[in-house]
């Protein structure tokens, strides 16, 4: 038999695997994401803008230090929506990047604190063996080895903003 507490955990970790796999945009990851550094950290801020650009292969996102906004690869975001085949891998890799880039944005600037910190989260809410807790652990091409090989590694000129993204937190920053 499972301790007492422990199945109640399995459940609710299951729970919120189901709710990332069911991610269906940016913003409903991104909400997700800033639910659970809530419930994990007690930390929060709201305003953030997203950004996608193609960017060299081996970079998956990053923060503009002191910014609101957050840059994510659409070249990796597309080649991991390829190879995975499946929304919940993909969606696995956005909670995953999304909690490490939002924690940068609360002010915590060390990289290995961040990857600490994320792993943490997605240990806690997800479970050890959870595709989330795996690429936070090493890093996304050891579930996706294929990312190693591409060969781009150019920044482009063009970049997108992603539409309603963090809106539903606007309030409280006017
Ligand atoms: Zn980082």
């Amino acid at each position: 038999m499972a301790p007492p507490g422990e199945t109640e955990r399995r459940r609710e970790q299951q729970a919120f695997a189901d709710r990332v796999a069911g991610l269906q945009d940016f913003d409903g990851a991104f909400e997700l994401v800033k639910s659970a550094v809530f419930k994990k950290f007690k930390m929060h801020r709201a305003g953030l803008s997203l950004i996608l650009q193609v960017m060299p292969s081996n970079l998956g996102a990053y923060h503009i230090l002191g910014s609101n906004v957050i840059v994510m690869n659409s070249y990796v975001l597309a080649a991991i929506k390829r190879i995975s085949g499946s929304d919940s891998e993909y969606n696995a890799y956005l909670f995953m990047v999304l909690a490490h880039e939002y924690l940068h944005s609360l002010g915590i600037v060390d990289e290995n604190t961040v990857r600490q910190m994320t792993y943490d989260l997605c240990k806690a809410l997800l479970g050890e063996g959870h595709s989330s807790t795996l690429m936070t652990k090493e890093d996304p091409s050891s579930l996706f080895p294929q990312l190693r090989y591409m060969a781009q590694n150019q920044f482009s000129s063009d970049f997108h903003v992603v539409k309603n993204f963090d809106k539903a937190g606007q309030s409280y920053i006017q």
